[in-house]
């Protein structure tokens, strides 16, 4: 008897709509990162497939070129991580976006691509003020100058500019997104003519319509994960279900089969779970089980939720999360492979 993440597919179709009406004429760039933000990345990619998404982002070669295999030839493709040599190679073959944040990285991109003989499709990043990877805006006119050289060339095709928000504050993203346009004019000055402008995540696209490409890259809300110490969405729901069954039942609580090593934070111990009978305590988390506060005609084989939709007075991820000061996403993510993950529709 082991804990379960019953995932559902419906649900997250539903909130892949929902998102991409709101957002519409910005096209959804789904996000799927970290295995999909721990839901699995197979199923789901092979699920927007079918639904039409058109633009995955992937952070990681690896990852792209996973999805590349899921959803066929038409997708495209979003990889931003800084990659060695080898693996921008393998993504070039397979039609993978770059994203390219450093001067350094495009000439590597440039040298593969020449090489190859096929042109690389190149979104340049702009800092805007996340000072994590990007270009500076003091040497965006330069590196500008080299890119579009190397599209003349026919190593490189520019279609795409983009930046990554900090959400900290709507004055810093309404700075940001004017270094940003300027970026952007800069480079069609230059003679490019990028198809692609993204600048916004789940939050930003979803609440500030204004900062909204013509792309928006979006992870967390697909999956029905809002964010911290934000509001409900309309239309978005949790997509996984995380169960585990009651293996005992003692005078002073009922014995659950999760714990720290599943992937749980024990910190979590005093949050609110589901039972067959509504909410109770979850009074403690150990290594392999967790305590909850006994209800009435508990018996083994029994289900708790962790956390999910809510339907039966579980928390969400991120209502956890808030408990201990961070991010629904990363509840979800840390649970190991000791968590089984089952898709249902
Ligand atoms: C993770 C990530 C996203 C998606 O963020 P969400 O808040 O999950 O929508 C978008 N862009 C970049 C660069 C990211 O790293």
């Amino acid at each position: 008897m082991v804990p379960v993440l019953r995932i559902s597919r419906s649900q997250f179709l539903t909130n892949i709509r929902a998102v991409r009406s709101r957002i519409a004429p910005s096209e959804l760039m789904l996000v799927m990162k970290d295995d999909a933000y721990g839901h699995g990345l197979d199923w789901a990619a092979s699920a927007a497939a079918s639904a039409g998404v058109e633009w995955y982002g992937s952070y990681d070669i690896r990852t792209a070129l996973r999805i590349r295999r899921t959803t066929g030839s038409a997708a495209r493709i979003f990889a931003w991580a800084t990659s060695p040599q080898e693996e921008v190679v393998e993504a070039l073959q397979a039609d993978i976006d770059l994203g390219v944040g450093t001067a350094a990285y495009l000439d590597l991109i440039i040298d593969a691509a020449s090489r190859l003989g096929a042109p690389a499709r190149v979104h340049l990043k702009i800092d805007t003020g996340l000072h994590r990877n990007g270009i500076r805006p003091e040497d965006w006119p330069a590196v500008v100058k080299t890119a579009v050289a190397a599209e003349h060339a026919g190593a490189i095709r520019l279609v795409g500019v983009w930046s990554h928000l900090a959400e900290a504050s709507d004055a810093e993203d309404d700075d940001a997104r004017a270094v940003f346009q300027d970026a952007a004019s800069t480079l069609r000055a230059a003679g490019a003519d990028p198809e692609a402008l993204h600048l916004t995540a789940s939050a930003a696209s979803w609440w500030r319509p204004e900062l909204r490409g013509s792309l928006s890259r979006i992870g967390a809300f697909c999956y029905g994960i809002r964010s911290a110490d934000g509001p409900e969405l309309e239309g978005i729901r949790p997509i996984a279900t995380l169960t585990a069954p009651v293996i005992d039942v003692r005078d002073d609580g009922v014995v659950i089969g999760i714990g720290a090593l599943d992937g749980l934070p024990s910190t979590l111990a005093g949050a609110a779970v589901g039972t067959p009978v509504g909410h109770r305590e979850l009074r403690r988390i150990d290594g392999v089980t967790s305590t909850v506060e006994p209800w009435e005609r508990a018996r083994p084989g029994d289900d708790v939720r962790i956390f999910g939709p809510g339907d039966h007075g579980e928390p969400s991820a991120t209502t956890l999360a808030e408990r201990i000061d961070t991010v629904g996403e990363e509840i979800i993510t840390r649970l190991t492979s000791s968590v089984r993950r089952v898709i249902e529709d």
